[in-house]
């Protein structure tokens, strides 16, 4: 393979960041020029360290985005809408950067990092197109006595709180819709990957974002630093993507003070393969949705549900193609499969594996960690999972894949529903009837059909169950950032 550019160097790239809080339009250091670590998960190796924020620095922040909160309302749509064009382009522009700094904070393959920086910078181009489609309405009550306009304004002050997993996207699929709405914001983006959000930020900077709208507080302490912010009485919204745990904590914060809440949580996405599936087919679908960011993600699929007349040759061509994959630094050229995040992420799939295997199920490919350090884990596939391993009830947040037979499709749907949460399921079928009537009947807020991928900026991304609230992208993202406000007018007798 031919790399049609060089690697950017991230050592070079990382010295060049702004490490700071950015309050109030100013980069600016931590009570007391507190810093924390950041290190890549491939080698252990320190990056930079980061401002450490603080309740002070957190009351700051707040402070600076209720203070912005009035004029920033006020601009024109169109403005707004500029702003996050011309973000958009600066991260096209900086994608090499970008990418580097991402793999290097977060250990996805480089490959991997620079599709996140086109799918992240999506959501500035989506948003900055709904920026200037805010619409209203004006009608007539029924008796005819009263015209009824109705106008949409921006909700107010956000919290944004986002995970390590995607650093970019999860970012600018907040910041997108608050900046189009004409919301401030407070960010705490996730400590072990602060460094693609410091970068982001600049760029906003340089896109002209006004001083105020957005404040960012990197911080070791997310739980002070977030609820000092719910309980500010200036945040009038809460966005957050994580773990569904930590979204209830968010939640039972944000009724403390009757806050809009969306969240983005956990999944356990069944993916289902139908007897009459294209098998070849559903084994691309598999690599994509059980492998993109090693696992690591909210839509990986968790359990694969298999027709048994079909089990056997899809456990053996997906455990092929996974057979192939490199496992290394995603840094380096050709790897295929990066570290994951931590050694806590690391010892969890290992348990997740040793405990399927304890009760009945056999390894295809992978099972054991290589010997080397950095916290990699190979492609795994187990097959004849037993329906109580502990992963069939876990987000397993790694590159495993468990198949599960079955042998009626109620069956199938029975387990597949089987959980507290809803995000996505995935089906495999070439029956239209059978694919339209199982999507019904999928407990799920996205459905995969024949694909493997669902995320996408023009599509309204969510769960349904413990998975979360409200839908990020497509045309209901922009409505988690807005209010309604009608004013009643009396229409004239004369
Ligand atoms: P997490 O532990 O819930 O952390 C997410 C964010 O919340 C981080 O910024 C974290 O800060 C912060 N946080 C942790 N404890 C907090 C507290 N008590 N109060 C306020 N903030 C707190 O989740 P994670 O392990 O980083 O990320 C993986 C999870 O995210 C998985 O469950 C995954 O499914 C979910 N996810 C969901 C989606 C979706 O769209 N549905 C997308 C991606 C990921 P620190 O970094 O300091 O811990
Ligand atoms: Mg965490």
């Amino acid at each position: 393979m031919t790399l049609l550019t060089a690697p950017t160097d991230a050592r070079s790239v990382i010295d060049a960041l702004h490490t700071g809080l950015f309050l109030n339009g100013e980069w600016v250091d931590a009570e007391h020029g507190k810093t924390f670590s950041v290190e890549n998960p491939a080698t252990g190796e320190v990056l930079t360290r980061v401002a450490d924020g603080s309740v002070a620095d957190a009351g700051r922040a707040i402070q600076a985005a209720g203070d912005a909160q009035a004029d920033w309302a006020r601009t024109a749509p169109r403005a707004r809408s500029e702003i996050l064009r011309r973000a958009y382009e600066l991260i096209i522009e900086r994608s090499e950067e970008l990418a580097a700094i991402m793999t290097a904070e977060m250990g996805k393959p480089l490959a991997e990092a620079r599709g996140e920086v086109a799918y992240g910078a999506e959501f500035f181009r989506w948003f900055s197109e709904e920026a200037v489609r805010i619409n209203g309405d004006y009608t007539t009550t029924g008796d005819g006595r009263n015209r009824i306009l109705v106008s949409r304004v921006p909700v107010g002050p956000c919290v944004l709180v986002t995970p390590w997993n995607f650093p970019l996207a999860m970012g600018t699929r907040k910041i997108g819709p608050a900046v189009a709405a004409g919301c401030t914001m407070v960010f705490k983006p996730a400590a072990q990957t602060p460094l693609t959000s410091l970068a982001l930020v600049q760029i906003l900077l340089e896109a002209g974002l006004p001083a105020g709208v957005l404040n960012v507080v990197t911080t070791s302490n997310s739980s002070s630093v977030v609820s000092t912010w719910m309980s500010s009485g200036i945040a009038r919204k809460v966005s957050f993507t994580g773990s569904t745990e930590v979204g209830k904590i968010l939640l039972r914060q944000a009724a403390e003070n009757v806050m809009r809440s969306s969240m983005e949580l956990g999944g356990n996405a069944p993916f289902i393969v139908c007897a009459d599936a294209d098998v070849d087919r559903a084994v691309d679908g598999a690599m994509t949705a059980k492998l993109r960011n090693m696992g690591e993600a909210c839509t990986a699929a968790n359990r694969f549900l298999v027709h048994r007349s079909v089990a056997a040759e899809f456990t053996e061509k997906l455990a092929k193609r996974m057979a192939v994959l490199r496992v290394g630094d995603g840094s380096e050229p050709g790897t295929d499969i990066g570290p994951l995040v931590d050694q806590a992420g690391l010892d969890k799939v290992q348990s997740f594996v040793d405990d399927a295997v304890e009760r009945g199920a056999s390894v295809a490919i992978g099972g054991s960690r290589p010997d080397r350090p950095g916290y990699f884990y190979p492609p795994t596939v187990l097959a004849d999972v037993s329906a109580d391993a502990a992963l069939m009830t876990a987000e397993i947040f790694g590159p495993v894949a468990p198949v599960i037979p079955f042998d009626d499709e109620a069956d199938a749907v029975r387990i597949a529903n089987d959980t507290e949460w809803g995000l996505v399921g995935y089906l495999f079928t070439q029956d239209i009837d059978r694919a339209l009537r199982l999507s019904d009947e999928l407990e799920v807020g996205m459905v995969g059909l024949n694909s493997g991928l669902v995320s996408n900026p023009a599509a309204p991304f969510g769960g349904i169950k413990q998975s979360g609230l409200g839908r990020e992208g497509g045309r209901s993202g922009i409505d988690e950032f807005l209010e309604q406000k009608y004013v009643a007018i009396p229409r004239s007798r004369t």
